[in-house]
Parts: C-alpha cells; structure tokens; sequence
C-alpha cells in the first residue's frame, strides 16, 4: 500500500459542507520518552481521515488510528506493550487566527505523518508499565518483585551505631 506523508487536501474538490472519509496508511516513527527509545507499531499504520470542507472556507479534520508502543518498563525495566487509540482533531481556515491555523496544514498540504506522530506523543501516558500494577524491582537486589514472589525479603543488617548507642547508655 502507498505511503502518505503529505495529503493534498485539494485533490478532494470538495464543496462548502461536503464531506470525505479516507483510508490513508502512514510511515510511524519511534517516540522518545523519559529519555528512552520507544518503538510504534505498526511501521506502516493504517489511519481514518475525514476531512470536511467549511462554508467559510478551510477544513475540518479528524485523524484516527491504533498504534502499539513497546520498550522497557518504567519501573521494572521488562518489556511493555501498550495499544494506544487515538482520535485527533483539527481545524484549519486560511485567515482564520491563531486558533484555527493548524500547523499541519500548509496551504492545502496536510502532513498526516507529522500530525499522527505528535497526537500519538500527546496520546501515551506518562508512565509505560509492564503491568498496571508493575511492583518495580527491589531496592536492595534490583531483580523484579513480581518474579521474585511475595516472600522476597533481605535480612536487614543491623546499623552498627545502634550498638555503639545502647552501650553508651546501658552505662
Ligand atoms: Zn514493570
Ligand atoms: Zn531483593
């Protein structure tokens, strides 16, 4: 299937009022978070565009499609897999101000790929996790709790200044 990067959105000729939904397939790149590398599948994403024609002039968008995010664990470091849904909008009317400007729009180019790239980086939590409930990894020997099982615990060495402590005032 052919990539789109940037949609013409003129090569619709739509009218005032009218309306079109598109099957388009998009190029997804890996997303940085909290300095890690993460990958987005599928490489080749199929997306939802509708796009509809103003009576004054521009376009109204909505951009959707399900992207998988997959990289290490924020807390335990094992591997995550998250599926991400995602629903944008935009609008964009030459002349219109700052809030109607969508900067995905150039004239009448619209680039899907940059657009589907930052509403999946608006749309991924804050926290990629194994689990919801990921126990992290123990303080003490680093191995992940949830494989460790509930029993695992380390002997707490005793501080030697308590000793030296108690003997002072047992005197
Ligand atoms: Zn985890
Ligand atoms: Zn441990």
């Amino acid at each position: 299937m052919a990539l789109t990067d940037l949609f013409d959105l003129g090569s619709l000729r739509l009218s005032p009022g009218e309306a079109r939904r598109l099957e388009l397939t998009v190029a997804q790149d890996g997303l940085e978070l909290a300095g890690e590398r993460y990958a987005i599948g599928p490489p080749q994403a199929p997306v939802t565009l509708e796009v509809s024609r103003l009576i004054g002039g521009g376009h109204a968008l909505r951009l959707r499609l399900e992207a998988t995010l997959s990289g290490p664990c924020m807390r335990c470091l094992e591997p995550a897999l998250l599926t991400i849904p995602i629903d944008a909008r935009e609008v964009d009317v030459p002349g219109g101000g700052e809030e109607l400007d969508s900067p995905y729009v150039d004239r009448d180019l619209l680039d899907v790929r940059r657009w589907a790239h930052d509403a999946l980086a608006l749309a991924a939590p804050s926290q990629v996790l194994c689990a919801p409930d990921c126990l992290g990894l123990c303080p003490v020997c680093a191995i992940p709790l949830a494989t460790a099982g509930p029993d695992h615990h380390h002997e707490r060495a005793p501080d030697p200044r308590w000793g030296k402590l108690r003997e002072l005032r047992l005197e």
